[in-house]
């Protein structure tokens, strides 16, 4: 990548405004989501009942060595009930909580294109029908994806605001396969080139902080990802759930993780080395205990 399209070679004007419009030093979702719908959205997650082919044995059992979905999940957002009826109580909690009044509904647990093209256009439908719901933002696999669903993405793409997240976790083939993704580097790089240039926005999830990395290993990731056309990226950092592979591995052996201090001083030097035009959706994890 050349030198001039790294973040720390961007320039400011004389009011400090970086080009994304704003005085933030990073390029940020939420600033560019203010500027496209004019104010502050928010994401509705639902739980539309799918399952992982890394779980369902179609690739694994046992998922990714730190996955636990219930860790996330609101309370909202119950599999039981159907997704118009998730979208109305989500959208009632939110409204009265941030005031805001336009939402994306976010298809988040497990792998969310993971069914057949009929039952999704039936729950993705299902979920624009609301008359608050401007798009909507779907996590899954890259090895989840074909053109019939892309194609069929990009012609909601025309009338919807449409994010697909393909969970990545890390370029470097060894950490997937210590994590047991079950997929490598390059199908991602096929999943992403296949929905590219369709006017679906194409988003990636990363964890910094795998013990199988070293610190220029987890910057190489920001040159990595600067090559290809993703729109968004959420960073996350490597922190041990409940109930997980991981949890057991690390009580075994345990590994070197991050300070809070270490992590963002990470982060900072991850952002610097990352094609500014790629927006940042998040940059730790957190949950809200509340929602
Ligand atoms: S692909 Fe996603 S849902 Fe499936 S096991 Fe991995 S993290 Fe969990």
């Amino acid at each position: 990548m050349k030198k001039d399209t790294l973040l720390t070679n961007v320039n400011i004007n004389e009011n400090n405004v970086f080009p994304w419009g704003t005085n933030r030093r990073y390029n940020a979702f939420v600033d560019y989501a203010k500027q496209i719908f004019g104010s502050r959205i928010q994401k509705v997650i639902v739980d539309a009942g799918f399952t992982c082919p890394n779980r369902d044995g179609s690739k694994g059992y046992g998922g990714c060595i730190y996955c636990n979905n219930e860790s996330f999940k609101p309370r909202y957002s119950d599999p039981e009930k159907n997704i118009i009826n998730q979208v109305e109580t989500g959208i009632n909690f939110l409204s009265k909580r941030y005031k805001v009044d336009k939402f994306i509904v976010y298809f988040q647990p497990y792998s969310n294109t993971y069914a057949p093209l009929e039952h999704l256009k039936f729950l993705y439908e299902q979920a624009l029908s609301h008359p608050q719901v401007i798009g909507i933002s779907i996590g899954t696999r890259p090895d989840c994806v074909d053109e019939e669903k892309i194609e069929y993405l990009e012609q909601l793409a025309r009338d919807y605001y449409v994010t697909i997240e393909y969970g990545l976790e890390s370029p470097h083939d060894k950490t997937l396969k210590w994590i047991n993704r079950q997929h490598d580097f390059n199908k991602w790089v096929d999943a992403v080139n296949m929905t590219a240039g369709k006017g679906i926005h194409i988003c990636s999830h990363i964890i910094l902080g795998f013990p199988t990395e070293s610190k220029t290993e987890m910057l190489e990731t920001a040159y990595i990802l600067s090559q290809y056309p993703i729109d968004y990226l959420k960073i996350h950092h490597l922190h041990i759930v409940e109930n997980t592979i991981l949890e057991k591995k690390y009580r075994d052996k345990p590994f070197y993780l991050f300070t809070y201090k270490e992590y963002l001083q990470l982060v900072i030097d991850f952002l610097q080395h990352l094609k500014p035009e790629i927006k940042i959706q998040t940059t730790i994890s957190q949950r809200n205990l509340d929602l």
